[in-house]
């Protein structure tokens, strides 16, 4: 069967590598999948297309290797590569840095760069680097594509952007505010606009997953987003702090004698939900706070505090609010917190209709009565879809 134009999109981890192969003009999904520890004695893989499921167990010593199983998992299971008619290869990289404002055609100067930038996330970029080599070597004749997480916050207002440091050290180790999520917040606020047929609305995106990150987006440009220099700033999310204060670092690292290294793994972690309650899954927490567990409760409340202190600022910094839209496994599908924390936002006059509220669907939709003076939506996000289609316009 000849397919339709496609695009590859690539998410490669430390120890994983996730894969997508998708239709960009109808975000149709032909096969998706991902390799899992990769460089443990045993890995494992798993490959879904056309309604099948392939698992394997089998030990995957690189990233290199991982791709060349996957291809053979095209070869053996389908769709076959060479009728899928693949026209770019999009690659998910965390960090661009000031460089990069938009996606970008991958060549030896802007792989270079995402390696000059490393140091700013230094979790991240390097295993997406490794990606990018790896199917540059498997798959070279067709464009490969880097889409960044930071590209949509190049927009931030300087204000918005700058710590309040020493102006020469930020500006010689790079330390400012970057945010992430970008493709996400990108692609849900785009939406928001395409169904209401306008960009002149003050929206707040809330990307609540395992990761979680607001922004602030009015005219169709980021104003403002939780994430900072790094995703640790911001809001709770399943294992990472959010906002903290930075003193905390120095405190324990005087009083408990931990490391640089220690802290890090501390606040990236073991922290969030999973610090807070010891599970990092909403639904476990969810449970647990309805069968009376007080610190799955209290990490809730951690949670929607923090949410309503990020809302009313950037609704106040945009001047009013229009659309509050919530996406993410957390945000698409906990009922509850939608309506905990529509309750309080009440100062904003919002009506939920509890309906709506509760119907479960892949479509965004509108979750608020028409009398809500803010409109609320719930916009399922789809990271991959949107690096399919950033490649394509590119290409093009
Ligand atoms: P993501 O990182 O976007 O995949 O989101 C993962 C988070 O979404 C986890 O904390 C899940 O527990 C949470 N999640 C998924 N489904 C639900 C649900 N029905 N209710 C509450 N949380 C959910």
């Amino acid at each position: 069967m000849k397919i339709a134009e496609t695009v590859l999109v690539i998410n490669s981890g430390s120890s994983s590598l996730k894969y997508q192969l998708i239709e960009p003009h109808n975000g149709a999904s032909l096969a998706a999948g991902l390799v899992e520890q990769i460089g443990e004695p045993m890995s494992h893989i798993r490959h879904m297309s056309g309604g099948l499921e392939v698992n394997r167990e089998l030990a995957v010593e690189d990233h290199t290797q991982a791709l060349r199983q996957v291809l053979q998992l095209f070869e053996e299971v389908g769709p076959k590569l060479e009728e899928a008619n693949i026209v770019a290869v999009g690659h998910r990289v965390v960090q661009g840095g000031r460089h990069f404002s938009s996606a970008a055609i991958v060549d030896d100067r802007v792989r270079d760069l995402i390696e000059e930038l490393s140091p700013l996330a230094p979790l991240h970029n390097p295993p997406n680097l490794k990606g990018i080599d790896v199917a540059r070597e498997l798959l070279p004749d067709v464009p490969h594509v880097v889409v960044f997480d930071t590209a949509f916050f190049q927009t931030l207002p300087e204000e918005a952007a700058t710590y309040a440091l020493d102006a020469e050290i930020a500006e010689k180790y790079s330390v400012r505010r970057y945010g992430a999520h970008g493709t996400s917040h990108k692609y849900v606020s785009d939406k928001v606009e395409e169904i209401l047929g306008t960009t002149d609305i003050r929206q707040v995106v809330l990307h609540l997953g395992n990761g979680a990150s607001a922004s602030a987006v009015t005219g169709g440009v980021a104003v403002d987003t939780s994430m900072g220099l790094t995703p640790l700033e911001g809001l709770v999310m399943g294992t990472r702090t959010g906002d903290i204060d930075p003193a905390a670092v120095f405190h324990l690292q005087r009083v408990a004698g931990m490391s640089v290294d220690d802290v890090d793994t501390l606040f990236n972690k073991k922290s969030g939900l999973k610090g807070l309650t010891g599970d990092n899954d909403m639904r476990a927490v969810r449970a647990r706070a309805g069968s009376g567990d007080k610190r799955a409760r209290l990490a809730i409340d951690v949670l929607l505090h923090r949410l309503v202190r990020y809302v009313g600022a950037y609704a106040t910094q945009m001047g009013g609010l229009d659309v509050l839209v919530f996406t993410a496994g957390i945000g698409e599908n906990d009922v509850q917190l939608r309506r905990e924390l529509c309750e309080r936002l009440s100062i904003f006059d919002i009506e939920l209709n509890e309906t709506a509220n509760a119907m479960r669907s892949k479509e965004p939709r509108t979750i608020s009565t028409p009398r809500s003076k803010v409109r609320v939506m719930v916009v399922p996000t789809n990271e991959e879809l949107a690096i399919a289609q950033q490649a394509v316009e590119l290409i093009k």
